[in-house]
């Protein structure tokens, strides 16, 4: 059988990852293995059969591969996400707001480091305006208890240092929005043209070759002198976009 009919098998897994949202790929497979014990189709036409179900919904299981860890990941997202709002629920949209604006002070951050501090983020939340309603305004302590909700619920990443970047969920889900709002300063893998925040760059300043970290292994692994896919001068991978780990983001935010 090479395109199996939507079953309960696919219903399954559709309303575990729905529970869950994103899981690595490893945990999806044995979720498969799971609920379809004697029926081992292909795990790719599993997932198509069950996204040909899901388009009119404008939804899709998307696979990708995790910036900071490289892990492979299996993630349900929008098709059609036009607003934040309509991605992010379960926010009020003050709160929403306050996530717009950190989503621009990180895609914004100079010199391509793509994070804030967590102090700069909670500084940020002082510049909300809400003339109508100053009762409607974030509070410090608000503010702190959301940046702690929006990790938790897995939109932004919040590293050992405090920095706050964007996790895969937020590039999977939000890739169109940010394309089309942040034209000139997101950027693709030059390898997966995949979005990119965090992995190695160029060291020729004109050249755009960015890579992930897992995308630049496998590129680089048995090359004897690494040189750039791009302009082919010789390639270190220590010149990074993103933040290095272990080092802490600036507490006042530069927008490049
Ligand atoms: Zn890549
Ligand atoms: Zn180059």
């Amino acid at each position: 059988m090479t395109t199996p009919d939507y079953s309960d098998t696919h219903r399954l897994f559709l309303q575990a990852l729905i529970s869950r949202r994103l899981m690595t790929e490893d945990a999806a497979i044995q979720l498969y293995a799971h609920v379809s014990p004697f029926d081992q189709d292909d795990f790719t036409d599993f997932i198509n059969t069950v996204n040909d179900s899901l388009s009119s919904v404008e939804l899709e299981i998307r696979r990708a591969q995790d910036e900071a860890t490289g892990d492979k990941i299996v993630a349900l997202t929008n098709t059609n996400e036009q607003k934040i709002a309509q991605v992010a629920t379960g926010y009020s949209p003050l709160e929403l707001e306050y996530f717009k604006h950190l989503l621009d002070a990180i895609v914004m951050a100079d010199d391509e480091l793509y994070c804030i501090s967590s102090t700069a983020a909670v500084n940020e939340a002082s510049k909300l305006k809400n003339k109508e309603n100053k009762s409607l305004q974030l509070t410090k302590a608000a503010a702190e208890d959301l940046l702690t909700r929006f990790v938790h619920d897995k939109w932004l990443i919040k590293s050992k240092t405090g920095a706050l970047s964007l996790s895969t969920r937020t590039l999977l889900e939000l890739q169109s929005f940010l394309k089309e709002a942040y034209e000139e300063q997101v950027q693709e893998c030059t390898l997966c043209m995949e979005i990119i925040t965090k992995g190695q760059r160029c060291n020729v300043a004109a050249c755009a070759a960015r890579l992930h970290q897992h995308c630049a292994k496998t590129y680089f692994e048995n090359m004897n002198n690494p040189a750039c896919p791009s302009c082919r001068s010789p390639w270190d991978g220590k010149t990074l976009i993103g933040l290095a780990p272990n080092v802490e983001a600036p507490h006042t935010i530069r927008r490049r």
